[in-house]
């Protein structure tokens, strides 16, 4: 007989021993630059909250409305009988945002992810993708099945050697990039992603999680930031749950690309859909995105003042103009040693280590909110330069 947890121990054993051991923390109060963790207070700099809307209280009356009327559960996938006019409206409102034919809602970021990739690629595709992408870009590449690639990060050139070198052996190409990349801060080179594309009948698929909400014309995001179109980008996927404090994703495109992953993306098929208050609450969200300009006013004042001052202390930032502002560290063992350093002194910031950044680039993950004070951020700053004078930063 196997002993099955012997065999879960030893691999346990094995992440430890790589000093890739994850812990959760447990939040007991509101998503927010001041939170409660684990019976502490803390100043927070992890979150994806952007905006400030995670906890904001139009979203929750939008939910209570909406759970008074449709109670709180789906009852069943979309397809079946789950798909209530909340939802109808907001991919009506998240198609009009960013300025597409048609959108279609999405439980997670990670399922849309899936769905697009394994029902616009398959066996006979090549799927070309940028070194830094979003794990779910990648899984969704592998669950496609087509040839996968990675092109060097932000480099197009690099992309067009990989299509010269494997693009003839496929029946049809896919150029997919984060807009805002994750962990890095830092955009893809959209305008040049395009021309690529279009030179070599290739089609382009952006994930902006990050990017909407932040950047562009009433915060549509990436896309509007750098004035594409639909025909120049043919699939847009934006997440929910980041700048928008809500929950979900959806897909942006064409009213062709929309009908077809209706009729065939398994991940969205074979779901149940999104309890009906969440997207009442999003629509929310979307509103007060568009219309509140002053959050991106202020997110983009934090930043500068951030990186403006982390230059003086001489600290190492990455190419980020965006609300993630990483700091990197190298060694996972330092990247511990410094948030340890940050919670003595109440500051929460995440170490991000391999796998989900590449070996030896582990850093902490610093975000901005347009909720953070400059007094926040000073008090971040001055933690920063009490560590690097313990010599906790190089
Ligand atoms: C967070 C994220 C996702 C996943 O979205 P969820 O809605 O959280 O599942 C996908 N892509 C990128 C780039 C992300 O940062």
């Amino acid at each position: 007989m196997t002993d099955w947890d012997a065999q879960w121990r030893s691999a346990l054993d094995e992440v430890r021993a790589a000093g890739r051991w994850r812990m959760r923390r447990e939040l007991e109060s509101a998503q927010g630059v001041n939170i409660r963790v684990d019976g502490r207070d803390y100043l927070s700099f992890c979150s994806n909250d952007y905006l400030g809307l995670a906890h904001d209280e139009r979203l929750v009356s939008a939910a209570q409305q909406a759970m008074a009327q449709a109670g709180f559960g789906a009852g069943a996938s979309h397809l079946v009988i789950g798909h209530h006019h909340y939802h109808h409206e907001l991919e009506i409102a998240l198609a009009r945002f960013v300025g597409r034919e048609r959108a279609l809602l999405f439980s997670s970021g990670y399922m849309a992810n899936l769905a697009v990739l394994s029902t616009l690629a398959d066996t006979s595709s090549l799927v070309l993708g940028d070194k830094l992408n979003h794990a779910s870009l990648i899984d969704g590449a592998k669950l496609s099945g087509a040839r996968a690639q990675r092109y060097l990060h932000g480099d197009p050139r690099s992309l067009q050697q990989k299509i010269d070198r494997f693009g003839k052996a496929a029946t049809s190409t896919f150029v997919i990039s984060d807009g805002v990349f994750s962990m890095d801060g830092d955009l893809a080179p959209l305008p040049e992603l395009v021309a690529v594309c279009a030179q070599n009948n290739a089609c382009l698929v952006i994930d902006d999680a990050h990017g909407l909400g932040v950047l562009g014309e009433q915060g549509a995001g990436t896309l509007s930031h750098f004035g594409l179109s639909q025909a120049q980008v043919p699939v847009l996927i934006g997440t929910l749950g980041k700048a928008l404090g809500s929950f979900g994703a959806f897909v942006a495109g064409s009213d062709a690309l929309i009908e077809l992953l209706i009729q065939k993306a398994r991940p969205y098929i074979y779901t149940t859909a999104l309890p009906p208050a969440t997207a009442a609450a999003t629509l929310a969200a979307l509103k007060i995105a568009k219309e509140e300009a002053w959050r991106r006013e202020i997110l983009r004042q934090r930043i500068a003042l951030f990186r403006h001052e982390a230059q003086h202390l001489g600290l190492r930032l990455m190419d980020s103009q965006t609300p993630i502002q990483p700091l990197l560290i190298g060694s996972n063992d330092a990247a511990m040693r410094l948030t340890t350093h940050l919670q003595h002194a109440g500051i929460l910031v995440v170490a991000i280590r391999p796998p989900t950044v590449p070996e030896g680039s582990a850093r902490l993950r610093i975000t901005l909110s347009a909720q953070h004070s400059e007094d926040d951020v000073g008090r971040l700053l001055h933690a920063l330069s009490e560590a690097k004078e313990q010599g906790l930063l190089t």
